[in-house]
Protein backbone atom coordinates (compact mmCIF):
# COMPACT_ATOMS: atom_id res chain seq x y z
CA UNK A 1 0.00 0.00 0.00
CA UNK A 2 1.29 3.16 -1.04
CA UNK A 3 1.79 5.72 1.62
CA UNK A 4 1.32 9.33 2.16
CA UNK A 5 3.92 11.15 3.03
CA UNK A 6 3.78 14.27 5.52
CA UNK A 7 4.19 17.23 3.76
CA UNK A 8 7.27 19.41 4.98
CA UNK A 9 6.34 22.77 6.67
CA UNK A 10 7.40 24.95 4.15
CA UNK A 11 5.48 22.58 1.79
CA UNK A 12 2.70 23.24 3.87
CA UNK A 13 3.00 27.31 3.49
CA UNK A 14 3.28 26.92 0.04
CA UNK A 15 0.04 24.70 -0.24
CA UNK A 16 -2.18 27.19 2.16
CA UNK A 17 -0.75 29.90 0.23
CA UNK A 18 -1.90 28.55 -2.95
CA UNK A 19 -4.68 27.81 -1.50
CA UNK A 20 -5.54 31.04 -0.33
CA UNK A 21 -4.22 32.76 -3.66
CA UNK A 22 -6.88 30.77 -5.39
CA UNK A 23 -9.58 31.71 -3.16
CA UNK A 24 -8.75 35.36 -3.59
CA UNK A 25 -8.62 35.27 -7.38
CA UNK A 26 -12.14 33.36 -7.22
CA UNK A 27 -13.41 35.90 -5.03
CA UNK A 28 -12.19 38.85 -7.43
CA UNK A 29 -13.64 36.75 -10.86
CA UNK A 30 -16.66 35.34 -8.88
CA UNK A 31 -17.54 37.59 -6.02
CA UNK A 32 -20.35 36.45 -4.06
CA UNK A 33 -21.22 36.76 -0.82
CA UNK A 34 -22.32 34.16 1.91
CA UNK A 35 -25.91 33.18 1.35
CA UNK A 36 -26.72 33.97 5.51
CA UNK A 37 -24.91 36.43 6.37
CA UNK A 38 -23.44 38.58 3.03
CA UNK A 39 -20.14 38.38 3.96
CA UNK A 40 -17.29 38.19 1.18
CA UNK A 41 -16.73 34.44 0.39
CA UNK A 42 -13.22 34.30 0.02
CA UNK A 43 -12.63 30.30 -0.52
CA UNK A 44 -12.12 28.44 -3.71
CA UNK A 45 -14.75 25.94 -2.90
CA UNK A 46 -18.61 26.02 -3.74
CA UNK A 47 -19.95 25.78 -0.77
CA UNK A 48 -22.31 29.28 -0.60
CA UNK A 49 -21.99 29.86 3.37
CA UNK A 50 -18.91 31.79 5.02
CA UNK A 51 -16.62 30.31 7.78
CA UNK A 52 -18.37 32.28 10.54
CA UNK A 53 -21.50 31.12 9.47
CA UNK A 54 -20.43 27.01 9.50
CA UNK A 55 -19.07 27.89 13.00
CA UNK A 56 -22.32 29.19 14.44
CA UNK A 57 -24.17 26.02 13.67
CA UNK A 58 -25.07 24.70 17.31
CA UNK A 59 -23.85 20.77 17.72
CA UNK A 60 -25.48 18.67 20.00
CA UNK A 61 -24.34 18.40 23.68
CA UNK A 62 -22.99 14.87 24.30
CA UNK A 63 -25.91 14.30 27.40
CA UNK A 64 -28.74 12.91 25.32
CA UNK A 65 -31.23 10.44 26.20
CA UNK A 66 -30.18 6.75 24.62
CA UNK A 67 -32.88 6.64 22.61
CA UNK A 68 -34.02 9.63 20.60
CA UNK A 69 -31.10 11.71 21.15
CA UNK A 70 -32.45 14.76 23.19
CA UNK A 71 -30.90 16.46 24.98
CA UNK A 72 -31.50 16.61 28.55
CA UNK A 73 -33.22 19.30 29.65
CA UNK A 74 -31.41 22.05 32.48
CA UNK A 75 -34.26 20.95 35.42
CA UNK A 76 -33.67 17.28 34.84
CA UNK A 77 -36.39 15.14 32.17
CA UNK A 78 -35.06 12.18 34.50
CA UNK A 79 -38.08 9.85 35.69
CA UNK A 80 -37.07 6.06 36.31
CA UNK A 81 -34.47 4.82 33.88
CA UNK A 82 -31.61 7.60 33.87
CA UNK A 83 -30.49 7.24 30.43
CA UNK A 84 -33.93 7.16 28.76
CA UNK A 85 -36.40 10.41 28.22
CA UNK A 86 -39.91 10.36 29.17
CA UNK A 87 -41.30 10.93 26.02
CA UNK A 88 -39.63 7.30 24.49
CA UNK A 89 -40.58 5.65 28.07
CA UNK A 90 -44.17 7.07 27.62
CA UNK A 91 -44.77 7.50 23.57
CA UNK A 92 -42.30 4.32 22.55
CA UNK A 93 -40.56 5.38 19.50
CA UNK A 94 -40.44 2.68 16.67
CA UNK A 95 -36.80 3.86 16.05
CA UNK A 96 -34.27 2.22 18.22
CA UNK A 97 -32.02 5.26 18.17
CA UNK A 98 -32.25 8.68 16.52
CA UNK A 99 -28.99 11.20 16.03
CA UNK A 100 -28.66 14.52 14.42
CA UNK A 101 -25.29 16.86 13.74
CA UNK A 102 -26.97 20.21 14.73
CA UNK A 103 -29.80 21.88 16.64
CA UNK A 104 -32.81 23.07 14.12
CA UNK A 105 -31.99 27.32 15.11
CA UNK A 106 -30.26 29.68 13.60
CA UNK A 107 -28.08 29.82 10.18
CA UNK A 108 -27.92 26.15 10.20
CA UNK A 109 -31.68 25.62 10.09
CA UNK A 110 -31.41 28.49 7.06
CA UNK A 111 -28.43 26.41 5.86
CA UNK A 112 -30.83 23.18 5.39
CA UNK A 113 -33.67 25.90 3.71
CA UNK A 114 -31.12 26.98 1.15
CA UNK A 115 -29.74 23.40 0.63
CA UNK A 116 -33.59 21.81 0.28
CA UNK A 117 -35.27 24.38 -1.87
CA UNK A 118 -31.88 25.15 -3.95
CA UNK A 119 -30.59 22.11 -4.80
CA UNK A 120 -27.03 23.46 -3.16
CA UNK A 121 -25.06 20.35 -4.00
CA UNK A 122 -22.08 21.41 -2.72
CA UNK A 123 -23.83 21.84 0.82
CA UNK A 124 -25.04 18.63 0.66
CA UNK A 125 -21.97 17.22 0.44
CA UNK A 126 -20.74 19.08 3.30
CA UNK A 127 -23.43 18.09 5.58
CA UNK A 128 -22.62 14.33 4.65
CA UNK A 129 -19.44 14.90 6.34
CA UNK A 130 -21.08 15.75 9.33
CA UNK A 131 -23.11 12.84 9.26
CA UNK A 132 -20.87 10.42 8.71
CA UNK A 133 -19.06 11.64 11.92
CA UNK A 134 -22.66 11.72 14.03
CA UNK A 135 -23.14 7.96 12.98
CA UNK A 136 -20.37 7.32 15.66
CA UNK A 137 -23.31 8.35 18.12
CA UNK A 138 -25.14 5.49 17.34
CA UNK A 139 -25.21 2.56 19.59
CA UNK A 140 -23.27 -0.14 17.44
CA UNK A 141 -25.87 -2.91 17.68
CA UNK A 142 -27.77 -0.29 15.01
CA UNK A 143 -25.17 -0.45 12.83
CA UNK A 144 -26.65 -0.74 9.54
CA UNK A 145 -26.68 -2.65 6.54
CA UNK A 146 -28.82 -0.47 4.09
CA UNK A 147 -29.09 3.11 4.18
CA UNK A 148 -32.94 4.33 3.73
CA UNK A 149 -33.90 8.42 2.88
CA UNK A 150 -37.72 9.29 4.08
CA UNK A 151 -39.16 9.96 0.71
CA UNK A 152 -41.45 12.74 -0.70
CA UNK A 153 -44.79 12.38 -1.86
CA UNK A 154 -44.91 11.96 -5.34
CA UNK A 155 -46.43 14.91 -5.93
CA UNK A 156 -44.08 16.93 -3.84
CA UNK A 157 -41.17 15.45 -5.93
CA UNK A 158 -42.75 16.09 -9.12
CA UNK A 159 -43.28 20.02 -7.51
CA UNK A 160 -39.24 19.94 -6.33
CA UNK A 161 -38.06 17.62 -9.04
CA UNK A 162 -35.44 16.05 -6.16
CA UNK A 163 -35.88 14.62 -2.90
CA UNK A 164 -33.70 16.82 -0.51
CA UNK A 165 -32.52 13.73 1.20
CA UNK A 166 -30.64 12.49 -1.48
CA UNK A 167 -28.15 15.65 -1.35
CA UNK A 168 -26.46 13.77 1.36
CA UNK A 169 -27.83 10.91 1.27
CA UNK A 170 -26.28 9.17 -1.35
CA UNK A 171 -22.99 10.88 0.04
CA UNK A 172 -23.12 9.16 3.72
CA UNK A 173 -24.43 5.76 2.48
CA UNK A 174 -21.10 6.10 0.09
CA UNK A 175 -18.93 6.63 2.70
CA UNK A 176 -20.09 4.14 4.85
CA UNK A 177 -19.54 1.62 2.02
CA UNK A 178 -23.21 0.84 2.43
CA UNK A 179 -26.12 0.05 -0.47
CA UNK A 180 -28.45 3.58 -0.67
CA UNK A 181 -32.41 2.86 -1.46
CA UNK A 182 -34.36 5.18 -2.51
CA UNK A 183 -37.14 3.71 -3.56
CA UNK A 184 -37.99 1.33 -0.87
CA UNK A 185 -40.30 3.16 1.02
CA UNK A 186 -43.12 4.98 -0.25
CA UNK A 187 -45.13 8.01 0.97
CA UNK A 188 -48.84 7.31 0.04
CA UNK A 189 -50.68 10.04 1.90
CA UNK A 190 -49.26 13.77 1.12
CA UNK A 191 -48.73 16.23 3.68
CA UNK A 192 -51.68 18.36 4.23
CA UNK A 193 -50.98 21.98 3.67
CA UNK A 194 -52.11 24.14 5.86
CA UNK A 195 -49.81 24.77 8.46
CA UNK A 196 -50.08 21.83 11.51
CA UNK A 197 -50.31 23.85 15.08
CA UNK A 198 -50.35 21.07 17.44
CA UNK A 199 -47.80 18.71 18.48
CA UNK A 200 -50.38 15.71 18.10
CA UNK A 201 -51.79 16.62 14.93
CA UNK A 202 -48.29 16.49 13.17
CA UNK A 203 -48.27 12.54 14.81
CA UNK A 204 -51.89 12.27 12.89
CA UNK A 205 -50.45 13.52 9.29
CA UNK A 206 -47.99 10.73 9.28
CA UNK A 207 -49.69 7.83 11.02
CA UNK A 208 -49.65 5.15 8.20
CA UNK A 209 -48.43 7.42 5.49
CA UNK A 210 -45.38 5.12 4.55
CA UNK A 211 -45.35 1.83 3.18
CA UNK A 212 -42.78 -0.28 1.72
CA UNK A 213 -42.89 -0.75 -1.91
CA UNK A 214 -44.29 -4.04 -3.80
CA UNK A 215 -41.07 -6.12 -3.74
CA UNK A 216 -38.79 -4.04 -0.95
CA UNK A 217 -37.13 -6.62 1.08
CA UNK A 218 -35.62 -5.48 4.61
CA UNK A 219 -36.32 -8.91 6.25
CA UNK A 220 -33.83 -8.84 9.47
CA UNK A 221 -31.78 -6.16 8.24
CA UNK A 222 -30.31 -3.05 10.14
CA UNK A 223 -31.54 0.22 8.66
CA UNK A 224 -30.16 3.45 8.86
CA UNK A 225 -32.82 6.15 8.11
CA UNK A 226 -32.09 9.64 6.62
CA UNK A 227 -34.12 12.91 6.87
CA UNK A 228 -32.88 16.41 7.03
CA UNK A 229 -35.02 17.94 10.05
CA UNK A 230 -36.17 15.64 12.80
CA UNK A 231 -39.46 17.74 14.73
CA UNK A 232 -41.74 15.60 16.70
CA UNK A 233 -39.83 12.13 15.43
CA UNK A 234 -43.14 11.87 13.92
CA UNK A 235 -41.95 11.39 10.43
CA UNK A 236 -39.04 8.87 11.75
CA UNK A 237 -41.20 7.01 13.58
CA UNK A 238 -44.01 6.34 10.80
CA UNK A 239 -40.90 5.13 8.75
CA UNK A 240 -39.61 3.05 10.93
CA UNK A 241 -43.17 1.47 11.98
CA UNK A 242 -43.45 0.97 8.18
CA UNK A 243 -39.84 -0.89 7.99
CA UNK A 244 -40.38 -2.75 11.24
CA UNK A 245 -43.50 -4.22 10.58
CA UNK A 246 -41.88 -5.23 6.84
CA UNK A 247 -39.48 -7.48 8.94
CA UNK A 248 -36.37 -4.97 9.62
CA UNK A 249 -34.13 -5.98 12.72
CA UNK A 250 -33.57 -2.04 13.62
CA UNK A 251 -34.09 1.34 12.59
CA UNK A 252 -31.77 4.11 13.62
CA UNK A 253 -32.89 7.17 12.44
CA UNK A 254 -30.36 10.45 11.49
CA UNK A 255 -30.78 14.02 10.49
CA UNK A 256 -28.72 17.03 10.04
CA UNK A 257 -30.95 18.91 12.75
CA UNK A 258 -33.40 18.64 15.27
CA UNK A 259 -35.61 20.65 17.17
CA UNK A 260 -34.79 20.87 20.50
CA UNK A 261 -37.34 21.53 23.86
CA UNK A 262 -35.79 24.38 25.17
CA UNK A 263 -32.67 26.43 24.69
CA UNK A 264 -29.24 24.45 25.42
CA UNK A 265 -26.24 26.26 26.33
CA UNK A 266 -23.82 26.68 23.44
CA UNK A 267 -21.10 24.07 23.34
CA UNK A 268 -17.84 25.64 24.01
CA UNK A 269 -15.32 25.37 21.27
CA UNK A 270 -11.16 24.34 22.33
ZN1 LIG B 1 -21.99 34.01 6.64
ZN1 LIG C 1 -35.82 9.99 24.35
Amino acid sequence: MRQMMPLSNSRVTVVRWLESLAGAVASVLFPSGCRICEALLTRADRLPICDGCLESFRELPEEICVRCGQPWAEDGDVDGDESVCRECQERGFAFDAARSFGVYDGALARAIVLMKYERIEPLGAWFAKRLFEAVRGIPPQFAADLVVPVPLHRTRQKERGFNQVDLFGKLVAGKLGLPYRPVLLKRERARPDKHLLHFEERWEAVRGAFVIRDGGRVDNLRILLLDDVMTSGATLDACSRALREAGAKSVAGLTIARAVRQRIPVRERF
